[in-house]
């Protein structure tokens, strides 16, 4: 791959010199694999950036001859740089040496056990270039820029390399001036970054605000602080892009964008100073690659990935994996990891039911449906207690339920009360919890509250991963940061909340209101760059766990289901309850019985971010394909069939109250007419 054969690099040459060698070409192209996708580099003036698009084919003029390309930009020239506490390299900058991986386009299959396809193929080309500037030379110091061109994606990242005798080996990236610059006239679905330490008990940020929806790009953000990956924007007939950031691990800070100038120029925004009680530095602290550095040493000496994902439609963006391409595994699994289905009392029956009883009650439905897990919830510290857990611990064992269990993340960045605390925060009492929980057969923890983006925050993430591998454990994040590329980085990683989620559905009516909408959004964006922690699937009329009381639901019960499979999460903590069992159509539990959580494939098939959804995703043999429909009209569908197995359908007919379960039938040529109502969802399988 490309950094390895970095490695075949003439390094001692190079870092004796530290002299140009030669002039960079004016601009530098780098193509994908299938020579539709292009990114320009150059360096004028001391200053580097960079633009991309893809190359649309014209027919050619006579034929039989070779057709026409015609560009066409997504982002425009736009800046690259790194600022630290040595140098400013975002300036000044002249050019040394070009590396282009041996043997041309790299390609590589892996397996990606938790997100939206399994086994992945990926090809890329890719150029590396290396600079340094007066500052950076004083020190013996260059700065690389790996940039990975892939069909419909990019991503590129930077690398500061000692030179021979230099005496820096560590540096601040105190800011990035990488940038994203769109046309002015594009629009965006893109959500706000929060102010530090509000929200419940000071525990924000957690990428829970609202999005705006399809407006102008250079719109400020509600509380001027940016906006958190990734973002999705609107090029009109040009198409779609995407911009998030992948490789995130304990060395570096999380990102996201500053508000967009006037002029269209988003960059690269480090974390608020206030964030985690104002503990931790904004930047990132990073280690210098020497001249030897080993290939498989590469995690601590490249800074994350930015990523652009972009093409005339939407397909790329549901289907890309350049996520999980540029980054590669940083441990190997203790055990075979699995996904897992649970019951969660917490989400309808909410804090009164964190006691002995009722979680019988939901390990008792889970065991019913033959589901893998039940999720016990904060408060169990005082309400539950370690006794109490461990006979639940034997009583899930005796039922054939793995019990996962919710901790705080606490430490002290925040107020939230919930218990157990104090458990993760560090290493000593920590690893105690883990065996603890081990020795019990938890098959997961959740845990919530964290402190933001730092780079502080990230070393906790990545100790709790690291310690519950340790003991065979997966891990949910809750109240938390976007996941950056963690299901091929860390193997017992299971997914993020990160997103306005269902407890939403439970403490306001606006929210039901919005729920489809919102829906319609996530394949596009949130889920579209990592496993999304939803806690869906409510098939209660009204959230509550009396039937008389709490918010009512607007979707169908047909959508509802169609969610199971639209929003991907290895382990889904579905909202079911035991009056479920009872008051459901039985062919809607045979339909959660059944539905899988961890997929083969996925497919696009149509939609429009908020407005509505069909996807298509596969099970080992079974394909499953789901729609959902946020607008005010019925949306009519004719879906070719032919290249899946499906022969059920559970809709809605006539009305959402009325979801139904069919035979599937499709026309001489395999297409299947099908209407989903306002607020409704379709499920073929
Ligand atoms: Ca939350």
């Amino acid at each position: 791959m490309l950094k390895r054969n970095l490695i075949s690099a003439k390094w001692t040459l190079l870092s004796m010199l530290l002299l140009p060698l030669c002039m960079m070409a004016k601009k530098e192209r780098i193509l994908s694999p299938d020579g539709l996708t292009y990114l320009d580099v150059k360096l004028e003036d001391g200053r580097l950036t960079y633009s991309a698009g893809y190359r649309q084919l014209v027919k050619a003029k006579k034929k039989g001859a070779v057709p026409d390309t015609l560009d066409v930009p997504m982002l425009l020239d736009s800046p690259l740089g790194l600022y630290t506490n040595v140098a400013d390299l975002s300036k000044d900058l002249t050019f040394i040496q070009e590396e282009r991986p041996e043997g041309g386009t790299h390609k590589q299959q892996y397996h990606l056990r938790q997100s939206k396809q399994s086994e992945i193929n990926s090809e890329e080309n890719g150029l590396v270039l290396m600079f340094t500037n007066p500052e950076a030379k004083k020190r013996k110091l260059m700065m690389m820029v790996g940039f990975r061109v892939f069909n419909n994606n990019i991503a590129y990242s930077y690398r500061i390399m000692q030179g021979q005798g230099s005496q820096t080996t560590a540096i601040v990236v105190t800011g990035e001036a990488s940038g994203f610059r769109l046309p002015t006239d594009a629009t965006a679905f893109i959500c706000p970054q929060s102010d530090p330490m509000v929200g419940w008990m000071q525990t924000k940020p957690s990428y829970e605000e609202g999005y705006i929806w399809d407006e102008p790009i250079t719109k400020r953000s509600q509380y001027g602080k940016g906006w958190t990956f990734p973002c999705l924007f609107h090029e009109g007939d040009k198409g779609w892009l995407l911009i998030s950031e992948t490789g995130v691990s304990s060395n570096y800070c999380g990102s996201h964008l500053s508000d967009a100038t006037p002029d269209g120029l988003f960059t690269i925004a480090f974390p608020m100073e206030g964030e985690n009680n104002g503990f931790g530095s904004t930047g990132a602290q990073l280690g210098l690659a020497d001249c030897n550095i080993s290939p498989y040493d590469w995690m601590t000496q490249w800074t994350p990935y930015r990523t652009i994902t972009f093409g005339p439609t939407l397909k790329p963006i549901v289907e890309t994996t350049i996520t999980w391409d540029v980054v590669e595994q940083l441990y190997e699994p203790s055990i075979d990891y699995k996904g897992s289905r649970n019951t969660w009392s917490w989400i309808i029956w909410q804090d009164a039911s964190i006691n002995y009883d009722d979680q019988v009650k939901f390990i008792d439905l889970a065991a019913n449906l033959g589901w893998e897990g039940c999720l016990i919830d904060g408060g169990w510290y005082e309400n539950i207690g370690r006794t109490g857990m461990e006979k639940l611990f034997a009583y899930c064992k005796e039922k054939g339920v793995r019990p996962w269990v919710w901790y705080n993340s606490n430490g002290g960045w925040n107020n939230a009360p919930q218990s157990a605390r104090q458990c993760m925060h560090n290493p000593i009492v920590r690893k105690k919890e883990m065996k603890w929980l081990h020795d019990g057969g938890v098959a997961g923890i959740k845990v919530d509250f964290f402190g933001g983006d730092k780079q502080e925050t990230m070393r906790l993430y990545e100790a709790i991963l690291s310690d519950a591998n340790d003991f065979g454990i997966q891990v949910i994040f809750h109240g938390c940061t976007l996941p950056r590329g963690w299901e091929k980085m860390y193997p017992n990683y299971c997914s993020s909340e990160a997103v306005l989620a269902s407890e939403n559905l439970y403490f306001s009516q606006g929210f039901c209101e919005m729920e489809a909408r919102h829906a319609c959004l996530h394949p596009f964006v949130r889920n579209a760059v990592g496993s999304m922690e939803y806690g869906g699937t409510v098939l209660q009329k009204r959230l509550h766990k009396d039937p008389d009381k709490g918010n009512t639901r607007r979707t169908s019960d047909a959508f509802e289901l169609a969610t199971a499979i639209v929003f991907q999460s290895s382990g889904q903590n579905f909202a079911l309850t035991p009056r479920n069992l009872t008051e459901q159509p039985q062919f809607e539990i045979d339909f959660m019985k059944q539905v899988p959580t961890t997929w083969d494939e996925t497919r696009f098939i149509d939609g429009y971010p908020g407005k509505y959804v069909v996807l298509a995703r596969r099970h080992a043999d079974q394909w499953y394909i789901a729609a959902l429909n946020a607008q005010n009209e019925p949306l009519n569908l004719s879906l070719d069939v032919n290249k899946y197995n499906v022969k059920d359908l559970i809709t809605d007919e006539g009305n959402i109250s009325n979801t139904v379960s069919l035979p599937l039938k499709a026309d001489k040529k395999g297409n299947v007419k099908l209407t989903v109502l306002p607020n409704g969802g379709a499920v073929l399988f």
